[in-house]
């Protein structure tokens, strides 16, 4: 989808789609473009004589080779020099008549091709969560044989604390992402509740954004957990931030999430109210005091999120201000109601007291990080701009 005039609004796509006899061919240059060594893609071009923007486009499918496995009237232009993700190749691409079909209908690409950002948000989610497990199994391996003032790593009680906030983070990323994945196996399968099926719409951009953010902060604090060794290139731990640091950007950076979260709660708050009944569920279902304490911590966050969106509804430059910090509070509120119930899980079945350490450790962590920005300030600090004192 991306193109130079933008990934984010890819409603200002310039690939052209014309009808050559039977055939559709896609004419443009797209920008961004992983799927290079895939057989087949998706991707988005306007039908000549449609209007701007995003209804104008259609939804195409693309076969990338032709039967010999030559390039169907497109040409690589470059490969991108990437920070990191450098197994999957991304490359810009020339679109000099490629025959596509067209999916769907000759307009509206942009609501068309949805249903598979959900999916590959979801993936993001879930590759979040197992970058951050990785990171944390090598740093907390490294903590257990290397000795600083006498003792291990792990027996270093700052150390320790360091560690216990990366497991905390992962487990709710953890249980963030496979929470969405449930409703979606709930929603293929024809099984899912209408309230569930409302928290699925806003859960999508709320797991990928959280998670997003947590995986970048989990693979730089375990570079920093293994020293200097954590910074050099042959331990390979470099590779795991660079990777990482990708997460946030493609399928949605998290303001552009951020912003679909509020989009779907645009025409009524049932995702919002959904969200709030499942961590209301908790409190009122769990039996541990320290646990319910947190649960309680989560329904607050929530609700201090739901006063804000009525309360800014009104006004345009607050909400969108304030976006990321509502799609944030809600990730974490939802994970740590996750966590929650997942150690009462543990601690009935496995007799095990983990998963709750792992909760009341993640309920430390901010959570609810609603608060009100002056747009003014906001706009003089983004512009660099001189702001007289009255
Ligand atoms: C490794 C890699 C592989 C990729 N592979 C693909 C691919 O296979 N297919 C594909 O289509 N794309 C791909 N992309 C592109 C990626 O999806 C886009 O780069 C991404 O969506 C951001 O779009 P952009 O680059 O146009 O940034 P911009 O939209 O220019 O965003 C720049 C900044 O502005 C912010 N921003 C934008 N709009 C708003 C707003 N309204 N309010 C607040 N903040 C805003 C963004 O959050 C961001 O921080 C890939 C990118 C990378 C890094």
């Amino acid at each position: 989808m991306t193109e130079s005039t933008g990934g984010s609004d890819v409603g200002r796509s310039e690939t052209i789609a014309c009808r050559e006899g039977d055939t559709w061919r896609l004419y443009g240059r797209k920008w961004f473009t992983s799927a290079t060594t895939s057989p087949m893609t998706l991707t988005l071009a306007r039908p000549q004589g449609n209007g701007p923007g995003g209804r104008g486009l259609a939804l195409f499918y693309l076969e990338l080779r032709d039967e010999a496995g030559r390039l169907n009237a497109i040409t690589v232009n470059r490969l991108k020099d990437k920070l990191g993700t450098r197994k999957v190749p991304t490359a810009e691409l020339l679109l000099d008549g490629a025959p596509a079909t067209p999916l769907m209908g000759l307009d509206n690409g942009v609501r068309h091709i949805i249903p598979m950002l959900h999916l590959t948000r979801t993936w993001n989610s879930v590759m979040a969560a197992a970058t951050m497990r990785r990171g944390l199994a090598l740093a907390r391996d490294y903590a257990k044989r290397r000795e600083a003032f006498g003792a291990l790593l792990a027996r270093q009680p700052l150390h320790a604390d360091t560690l216990a906030w990366l497991q905390a983070e992962t487990e709710a990323a953890f249980h963030l992402s496979f929470y969405l994945v449930e409703l979606i196996g709930r929603d293929e399968t024809g099984d899912i509740s209408p309230t569930d099926a409302d928290l699925l719409r806003l859960l999508t951009s709320i797991a990928k954004l959280t998670t997003g953010r947590q995986a970048v902060a989990v693979a730089s604090e375990v570079l920093e957990a293994h020293g200097g060794a954590g910074y050099v290139e042959d331990t390979g731990l470099p590779l795991l931030l660079r990777d990482s640091q990708v997460m946030p950007i493609w399928e949605g950076t998290t303001n552009v999430l951020a912003l679909d979260a509020l989009r779907a709660l645009a025409h009524g708050d049932d995702g919002l109210a959904a969200l709030r009944e499942k961590v209301a569920g908790r409190v009122a279902a769990t039996t541990d005091a320290a646990l319910a304490g947190a649960a309680r911590q989560a329904e607050a966050a929530v609700d201090h999120a739901q006063h804000w969106l009525r309360a800014t509804a009104g006004d345009r430059t607050l909400l969108e201000a304030g976006a990321r910090r509502f799609g944030l509070t809600l990730g974490r509120a939802l994970a740590l109601a996750l966590l929650v119930e997942a150690a009462e899980w543990s601690l009935a079945h496995e007799h095990d007291g983990r998963a709750r350490a792992a909760a009341l450790r993640f309920a430390a962590t901010p959570i609810d990080l609603i608060a009100d920005a002056d747009p003014r300030l906001d706009a003089a600090l983004a512009n660099d701009e001189p702001l007289p004192v009255v």
